[in-house]
């Protein structure tokens, strides 16, 4: 792609229960650098995490993020039963509408990416009223070595080569993600990207990279 050629980056981001202890405060920190450098971004909220952290999960909303569901436990969606996977995402739903104040409907990531390219998952989902997000830029932001650099390298470099439609997959608790957001926006924004929510692109990444599993 052209250096400077306009182009269309989704930051999403995970919101949920830690894999790992990480410093307290982190959700809201990541809510404060989005503000300050006016990025509006798509946040898929684990049910169970809304209820635990009703004033963050508002936020979400009153700051003007996009909000989709991110099913209520966290289980990988392949293993529930048919009226399993109605109720885990009926419960997220009530949850979401509750605590973030709006309706999830029809946005939806899978935990884990779990079952995202399975099209017989994705036609239940679909059944559901929802629609699945995937991804197609990475950092795994998780990963306990990961620094803030190396998370905003793999989000630009990522995001530079897949061009108009990226969509990449962040999570709220790491201490690298809300440290690398600055670096991100700023890099991006200089080689031309806008930045986007999920709703904004006409048909967002459904699927996840084949080399990826979280
Ligand atoms: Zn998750």
């Amino acid at each position: 792609m052209a250096a400077g050629a306009p182009f269309r980056v989704a930051l999403t981001f995970d919101a949920e229960h830690p894999d790992r202890p990480g410093r307290a405060g982190n959700d809201e920190r990541l809510l404060d650098v989005l503000a300050a450098a006016g990025v509006r971004a798509t946040f898929f909220v684990q049910g169970r995490w809304a209820e635990a952290y009703p004033s963050t999960a508002r936020r979400i909303a009153t700051d003007g993020h996009l909000v989709g569901s991110h099913t209520f436990y966290h289980a990988r969606l392949p293993l529930f039963s048919a009226e399993g996977l109605a109720t885990d995402l009926r419960d997220a739903e009530v949850a979401i509408v509750e605590h973030v104040g709006v309706d999830p409907r029809p946005w939806i990531r899978a935990p884990f990416g779990a079952g995202a390219n399975d099209a017989e998952l994705l036609a239940s989902l679909g059944a559901l009223g929802y629609r699945h997000v995937g991804w197609n830029v990475y950092c795994d932001d998780w990963h306990p070595d990961h620094t803030a650099a190396i998370v905003a390298e793999r989000v630009v470099s990522g995001s530079v080569a897949c061009g108009d439609g990226s969509v990449a997959l962040m999570h709220t608790w790491p201490d690298s993600t809300q440290e690398a957001i600055p670096d991100i926006v700023r890099r991006l924004t200089d080689a031309g990207a806008t930045f986007v929510t999920i709703a904004d692109l006409p048909d967002p990444e459904s699927g996840i990279p084949d080399d990826d599993d979280e």
